[in-house]
């Protein structure tokens, strides 16, 4: 069976070349589809694409970034004036519950107190691979900022494995979290300027060989990344790019 993998967002956090913040849908015949992270602009993304918000009944978060889990106010208060009654259910690193909280007091202030017809489910990752609706994630702590909880996600999920860096600056985890997955989506954030927590192409391009995965697509790409896009050997990810894996 394959999954088919869409780009809803494939952008840095400052909308470099107008694209849209990390958010990543999977789907496959037959299976509930999985949603990893969703920035702040990804529900203006999903309905650009057609994709109903109110079909998304699990998201996985890499981190407490707002360009990853920004936009979780915006698909749940959608889903409240949709009339929505599929549950919501939200995994993402420690912190999840109590920063999920504060964002929807400060975006939304009373949203959080009321009454909706489906139930919003907040937990969070353990040291081991856990069971997340159609999935079965493995989250692997990451180089990122350290108060973002920043984790990388192998996600096993209708037969395939696909793993996800989240925001990090290289580490050898990335190697063990790509092992023989099908797809790896990675972070590019930069082109060759070093700076911590996150990757620039030319490492991760030096870096290749010593991954394992069949596929490799680079994401949340900046402005400099997207200037040089003629120079990439590196498959790069686009909004609204559908794969299949
Ligand atoms: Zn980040």
């Amino acid at each position: 069976m394959s999954v088919r993998l869409t780009f809803v967002g494939s952008g840095d956090a400052f909308a470099g070349g107008g694209r849209f913040n990390t958010c990543l849908h999977l789907e496959a015949d037959g299976t509930e589809p999985l949603l990893l992270d969703c920035g702040a602009s990804s529900l203006i993304a999903l309905k650009r694409l057609s994709i109903d918000p109110a079909s998304i009944g699990h998201v996985a978060l890499t981190h407490l970034h707002g360009d990853h889990f920004g936009g979780l106010p915006w698909l749940i208060l959608d889903g409240q004036f949709a009339s929505r009654t599929k549950p919501l259910e939200i995994l993402g690193p420690p912190k999840t519950r109590e920063r999920f909280d504060q964002l929807l007091d400060v975006l939304y202030p009373g949203a959080r107190e009321a009454e909706r017809a489906f139930p919003t489910i907040v937990s969070e990752y353990t040291e081991r691979p856990q069971t997340f609706g159609p999935a079965r994630i493995t989250a692997y702590p990451v180089i990122h900022t350290p108060q973002t909880m920043p984790h990388g996600l192998r996600v096993e999920y209708a037969g395939k494995v696909i793993a996800y860096s989240g925001d990090t600056e290289w580490t050898d985890t990335l190697i063990e979290l790509s092992a023989k997955a099908d797809l790896f989506v990675c972070e590019c954030n930069f082109f060759d300027k070093k700076a911590p927590g996150h990757l620039d192409y030319e490492t991760l391009a030096a870096r290749r060989p010593q991954l394992e995965c069949e596929r490799l697509v680079i994401t949340h790409m900046n402005q400099d990344v997207l200037a040089r896009a003629d120079e990439l050997e590196l498959e790069a990810a686009t909004d609204g790019a559908v794969i299949s894996v």
